[in-house]
This record gives C-alpha cells, structure tokens and sequence, in this order.
C-alpha cells in the first residue's frame, strides 16, 4: 500500500509516518529528512538547499524528484508513506509517472486538517531525538527524563533550524499557494480522505487506521 500524508508544517505528518513504519512495516519517504540529511553530510546538493530551506520556501521539483526517483528504484513489500511530498502539480504528477514505472500505484492520500493558529505553537516548540527520530515538544511531550529520548536513551536531541515563527510563516504561505492545490487534485482521482490533525495522537493514529483498513 502506498498513500500521501498531506498537511501543513507541524499537522503531525512525520509523527503518524512514524507509526505506521512501526505498526505495518511501511517505508517512510520524507523529502523533509532527505534534504535535511543532505546539508549535514556537506554534499553539493546540501549546500544549495539550505539557505532555501531555511528561508522557508520551497526546493526546485527537479531535486526533490530526483530524491524520490532514487528511493523508489527499490520496491518494498509493506508499501510507502510519502511524507511532504509532494508539494506541487509537478512533483504529484512525478508521482504518478514513477509508480506506474514500477507497476504501483497510490492507495489513498490524507489530509490532515489543523488550523493555524496551533502550527505555530506546535511547531515552535518542538525537537526530536537525532538518533531514532522520536518528536517531543516543550509543552506537550517533554521526555520523561529532561533531554533522554525514552524511545532509545539518547541524549541526541535536535531543533530544526526553521522550526521558528518566521520561517513558519513562509512555509504555510507556500503550502497554500503550491501545496494546497493537489487537496482538489486529489480529490478529483477519488483518493482524497480527511483526519481531523488537531485530535489526540492515538486517535488520529486511529483514524488513519480506519481509512487503511
Ligand atoms: P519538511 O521537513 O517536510 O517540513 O520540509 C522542510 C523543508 O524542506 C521545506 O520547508 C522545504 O524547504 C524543503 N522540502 C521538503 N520537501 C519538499 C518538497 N517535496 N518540495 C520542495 N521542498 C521541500
């Protein structure tokens, strides 16, 4: 199975992608992570994203899709979860393109609906553990032991360096204009389901479920 999680910075994408990676040994694609692993290794490719990325705006189609390209090259059984991408027209009919290559296809795409004025709480607040990923926040899921993942016992933790008011701004300016398009075009193929973002995790985890099922 193979699906979109599609939303807003900080509506719980990569939260939820985590899960279902855990609970049906799905694969998780996120452009977010590629890019950002990109910038640390030094690579050419990382130096010419980072002051994009920092600034909150969009990365050229032609390098996200080669990112995708290259992952989807392997097929995996238990399917994938495409998380933040795509982000365009171009890159959704990328998408396509490359599955059929593949004989896949895309199972579902979901939405998840929040509204903004908790995106910025959300994000703001929010760091991960570097070493297995797990995402906690200052107010609402601090680790049981200040800055111990109790996922693996790192004390790795890490702030995304747009994870602030401003770039946030911009990120959603770009949502709405380029992202929030493929909600219609999606729901035109028939593929579109909704989650309500702003429930508790477990019960948008059910949601999700319900839809796969
Ligand atoms: P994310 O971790 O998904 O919030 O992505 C962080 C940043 O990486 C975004 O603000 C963009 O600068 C860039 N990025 C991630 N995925 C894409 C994509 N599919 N298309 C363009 N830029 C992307």
């Amino acid at each position: 199975m193979n699906i979109i999680l599609l939303g807003p910075p900080g509506a719980g994408k990569g939260t939820q992608a985590r899960h279902l990676v855990e609970e049906r040994n799905m694969v998780q694609l996120s452009t977010g992570d590629m890019l950002r692993d990109a910038r640390t290794s030094g690579t050419e490719m990382g130096k010419v994203v980072a002051d994009v990325m920092d600034r909150g705006e969009l990365v050229t189609d032609e390098i996200v899709i080669g990112l995708i390209r290259e992952k989807l090259e392997g097929t995996h059984a238990g399917g994938f979860i495409f998380d933040g991408f795509p982000r365009t027209l171009a890159q959704a009919d990328a998408l396509t393109d490359l599955l059929a290559a593949t004989g896949a296809k895309l199972d579902a795409v979901i939405e998840m609906q929040v509204d903004d004025a908790a995106l910025v709480a959300r994000v703001t607040g929010r760091f991960t553990c570097g070493d297995c990923g797990e995402v906690y926040h200052d107010v609402t899921h601090r680790p049981a032991a200040e800055g111990v993942c109790d996922k693996c016992g790192s004390t790795n933790m890490k702030r995304r360096a747009d994870d602030n008011e401003e770039s946030l701004r911009q990120r959603l300016m770009e949502y709405y204009k380029k992202t929030s398009p493929l909600i219609g075009y999606y729901y035109a193929k028939g593929q579109l389901r909704t989650v309500d973002g702003l429930a508790e995790i477990d019960d948008v985890q059910q949601a999700i479920a319900a839809i796969l099922d």
